[in-house]
């Protein structure tokens, strides 16, 4: 039969800040191991931590950008467990008193915007790494690395409102240009700075109990949510439709061999035995600290993408391309010729991302050789229909690699475009005096030759015509040749 699933996320992001959460250990990535550590935190004892504020005022403006309620007094606590990473024996996070709870986050699902609710937002530090078992000669060793112990991280926790895979797929995406668009993260999955797990449950349509649970752990690529949740839904409805049931468990998914293994199944939630940390004071954002995080919120993604389709009349598809990225959006904005949203757009889409692609550049990358200012100036050109289209697209492959105003490269390259009437009419007349059988055809009433007199006309101009003007001084001299009586 046809299950409904039930799915949650809880994702983790890596905060960009400078220091770790409690120390002023440096955060960095691909340092060599262990020296990025400090007696806080590797857990020596007497050491005490002190909070970062930069990564608080972090946590408050994504809370804010999602239209969480902010905690005036939250607590950081100590979640009690044992692993080797965990050089304290504890991690510090937040459990009965986060920092934000509640807000949503808009996913267009199908062309129609869904909000997806959120539980909670807190702060919490990271683990070191294990890296285990590996061959040492003649041994097997375990190794561990602490330069990630202490790393600030958000933990962002939906209700179980999501359902299917593809659906969390597009509230990770959106999740990431957000963090990315505020400057909280980078969002790199594959650095590990976003990841996700998922806990999922089936149940019949219209029903609204919930059946049990698993969950899966880690998984560190869009892709790989939306497989592995695909896969987890696939496991659960072939038991239940055995009338077998479903175990609550814990689950890997491992992305190169599409498969998920149990890590451990549940019999009972873990006890954490969380305690608020006795060295952290409460941590406080006041009525200052709420609004100015409200107030430092650029204009963000969703409404930036409303704006571009409802303000600037571009589809649905392109606003949603252009506000991928802020640094994206905003050099849009920067060049597009006022009344040519479209036009720019299309540039920008078709020719500018490809070039990013294909160069691996960023957008900071290209603007640094094309800034907005020069690339407005070349799509002020093309929109004035100064040059024509295989002009306009060799100018365009100059850009990036040389530089100086448009005029200059013109220049450089001895581009002419002609579009004066005074130019061009002796062209069209010589054509037409080349071809008198395709101007009779044309003067007795067929059209199909007059593309072919207009691409003759371009060919003598050296490509250097602009179009439109060649077809109107063609009707002009057909007309004049017209034997109307
Ligand atoms: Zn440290």
């Amino acid at each position: 039969m046809a299950w409904e699933p039930v799915i949650g996320l809880e994702c983790h992001v890596q905060l960009r800040t400078r220091t770790k959460m409690f120390c002023g250990c440096p955060v960095a990535f691909g340092s060599e191991p262990n020296t990025n550590v400090c007696p806080v935190c590797l857990g020596l004892p007497g050491a005490l931590p002190r909070t970062n504020a930069a990564a608080v005022a972090h946590a408050l403006r994504l809370g804010a950008a999602l239209g969480c309620r902010l905690r005036e007094h939250s607590v950081f606590a100590r979640k009690n467990y044992f692993y080797p990473d965990m050089p304290k024996n504890y991690q510090v996070s937040q459990y009965d008193r986060p920092l934000c709870e509640g807000g949503a986050l808009s996913v267009t699902v199908e062309g129609a915007a869904r909000a997806v609710r959120l539980t909670r937002i807190h702060l919490e530090e990271d683990a070191g790494k294990s890296f285990h078992p590996e061959r040492h000669g003649d041994r097997r060793l375990s190794r561990v690395d602490f330069n990630r112990a202490g790393v600030p991280l958000l933990e962002l926790v939906t209700e179980p409102v999501l359902r299917s895979p593809e659906e969390c797929a597009l509230f990770l995406s959106a999740l990431r240009r957000l963090v990315r668009w505020l400057g909280l993260s980078d969002g790199d999955m594959e650095k590990g700075q976003l990841r996700c797990d998922a806990n999922v449950s089936l149940r019949t349509p219209g029903t609204a109990r919930l059946g049990t649970k698993t969950e899966i752990k880690n998984l560190n690529s869009i892709k790989a949510v939306e497989r592995g949740l695909r896969a987890e839904i696939a496991r659960q409805a072939v038991l239940l439709d055995a009338g077998e049931r479903v175990v609550q468990a814990t689950l890997l998914y491992d992305a190169d061999q599409d498969r998920l293994a149990v890590m451990r199944t549940k019999e009972q939630a873990h006890d954490y035995r969380y305690f608020p940390d006795p060295d952290l004071p409460v941590l406080e954002a006041d009525e200052a600290a709420r609004t100015h995080a409200l107030a430092s919120l650029p204009e963000l993604p969703w409404a930036r993408e409303a704006r571009f389709r409802d303000a600037l009349g571009l589809p649905a598809y392109d606003a949603a391309v252009l506000t991928e990225s802020r640094e994206l959006s905003e050099y849009f904005e920067a060049s597009a010729p006022p009344a040519h949203a479209k036009l720019a757009s299309n540039w920008v889409m078709n020719e500018v991302l490809r070039v990013l692609k294909e160069r691996s550049w960023d957008v900071g990358d290209w603007a640094v050789r094309v800034p907005a200012a020069r690339f407005a100036d070349f799509l002020g050109r093309v929109a004035a229909r100064e040059l024509p289209g295989p002009v306009a697209k060799q100018v365009f492959s100059w850009l990036p690699d040389e530089s100086g105003p448009v005029s200059e490269i013109l220049a450089r390259h001895g581009v002419v475009v002609a579009s004066g009437d005074d130019e061009l009419r002796p062209l069209v007349r010589a054509v037409m005096d080349e071809q008198p059988a395709a101007v009779a055809q044309l003067l007795a009433g067929e059209e199909k030759p007059f593309g072919f007199l207009v691409g003759q006309a371009m060919k003598k101009s050296g490509g250097q015509a602009v179009p439109e003007v060649l077809r109107r001084l063609l009707r002009e001299e057909l007309a004049a040749r017209s034997p109307r009586p």
